[in-house]
């Protein structure tokens, strides 16, 4: 039986940023390697690329819905995935490289956006007990009728979290521009902590609210199939074994629960607000039944108190890039248009601003902390969503910095100072 454990190493966009930063990344492989472990890596496009990429498709054609927008940004991965194997081959190991389709990575039609279904590993698995290190293609999949998909930004942690799934990995790192994941995004505030061990649950939030050190699906799929994950910096002279980063866990093994561990932010919403609907039983329905039947995600809802009895306002937001969809929806929505003569207003100028952490479900007192400290800032709440261990609140978009950094600040996150 073979005794060797099985990691998946994944590298993002900076840590492949040109040849030079993939050689030094294929010398972590083959530490990582030489510790006794089988190694399959997972790669990103180099930073920049899939803006790229992005880029030219917008120069033709301004819609991103064709499968072909796919085959065009999932490109930049086939070129990191060549060299890493190149690189490692330099320095005298057996590797090959594997786009989406030939692992296969099978997904779902959703270009653009698409969601991994089922990976079929063997061929990796028969690499892998031949001493080859497989290096894979981040961020792309395959549809059964064999057209090129990609998984959304970001989505090359998927890819790895996936892969190690598949192959009942040992472990999954994703080496990344930071030696972890933070108390809020290290480039926003100084004062961000790094955290030694962070549960399923809270990365999962965090990184749905805006933290993109993981993408959310990956840690979703981590937390569902058990897949041991950790974030640690590719920059440094540590390699995964060596655990300096930040280990993504099960909530029972966290012995002092914090109440709040994250503060994130995100820009990617918009504030859709109905002027005047009639206030009457059904209107939620009309209004959210065509949304949803076109795909659209509301996140955050408030219905304004009726002043005369008759018409209220209802507010919510959705993902940015589907404001003008919304529009375009509610326009056509039949239900909702017996009698309303209000108007439909889009703000794009807003942010969610959010405080995560597996304490809260309990402990009392967050919100007031939350809506006290901005209050302080002079910062208008336009809406607020709660889960069990989230609080949410949208703002104006030019303050989203200032209440970032006075939350952490009012949540005891700053680090000490020396
Ligand atoms: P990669 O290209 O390696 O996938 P990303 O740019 O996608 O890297 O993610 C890493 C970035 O995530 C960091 O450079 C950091 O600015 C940002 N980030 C946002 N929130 C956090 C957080 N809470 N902890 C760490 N990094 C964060
Ligand atoms: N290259 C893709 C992106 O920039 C995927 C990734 O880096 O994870 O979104
Ligand atoms: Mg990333």
């Amino acid at each position: 039986m073979d005794m060797k454990k099985k990691i998946v190493v994944k590298f993002g966009g900076t840590s492949v940023a040109d040849p030079d930063r993939i050689e030094k990344a294929a010398e972590k492989v083959i530490a990582e390697v030489k510790r006794g472990n089988r190694v399959a890596v997972v790669v990103s496009a180099m930073s920049g690329v899939t803006n790229q990429l992005l880029h030219y498709c917008a120069q033709i054609q301004s819609g991103l819905d064709s499968s072909d927008y796919d085959v065009v940004v999932a490109s930049g991965e086939q070129v990191t995935a060549g060299l890493m194997a190149l690189a490692l081959q330099k320095r005298g190991f057996k590797s090959q490289s594997y786009l989406g389709w030939q692992v296969p990575i099978i997904s779902n039609t959703q270009h653009g956006r698409a969601r991994i279904q089922d990976i079929r590993p063997e061929i990796l698995n028969v690499a892998m007990a031949n001493d080859i290190i497989p290096v894979i293609a981040g961020f792309q999949g395959v549809t059964e009728g064999g057209r090129v998909t990609t998984l959304g930004r970001g989505g090359s942690d998927t890819t790895a979290v996936a892969i190690a799934a598949a192959l009942r990995a040992d472990r999954c790192d994703i080496y990344t521009d930071v030696d972890g994941v933070y108390t809020c995004d290290p480039r926003i505030v100084a004062q961000a902590r790094k955290l030694p061990c962070v549960t399923y649950e809270e990365m999962l939030e965090m990184a749905a609210l805006g933290a993109k050190v993981l993408h959310p699906r990956s840690v979703e799929l981590a937390m569902g199939w058990g897949v041991p994950l950790q974030v640690l910096s590719s920059f440094g002279p540590q390699i995964g074994s060596d655990l300096p980063g930040t280990q993504v866990v099960r909530e029972e093994s966290v012995m002092e629960k914090q109440i709040v561990n994250g503060v994130t932010y995100t820009r990617n919403e918009a504030k859709i607000t109905l002027v005047s609907v009639p206030d009457k039983p059904g209107i939620a329905a009309s209004i959210f039944g065509p949304l949803g039947d076109a795909g659209v995600n509301v996140d955050m809802i408030v219905q304004n108190i009726s002043s005369d009895g008759k018409t209220t306002d209802m507010t919510f937001t959705v993902p940015r890039g589907d404001a003008d969809l919304t529009k375009s929806v509610l326009q056509r929505a039949p239900d909702l248009y017996v009698g309303y003569v209000g108007d439909i207003r889009v703000d794009l100028h807003v942010s969610k601003v959010s405080v995560v952490g597996i304490g809260m479900t309990s402990h009392s007192g967050v919100a007031k902390t939350m809506f006290s400290t901005l209050a302080q800032e002079g910062i208008n709440i336009r809406a607020i969503t709660t889960s069990e261990i989230k609080i949410s609140v949208l703002i104006d978009e030019d303050y989203t910095e200032l209440a970032v950094r006075a939350l952490h600040t009012a949540f005891g996150l700053d680090k000490e100072r020396p």
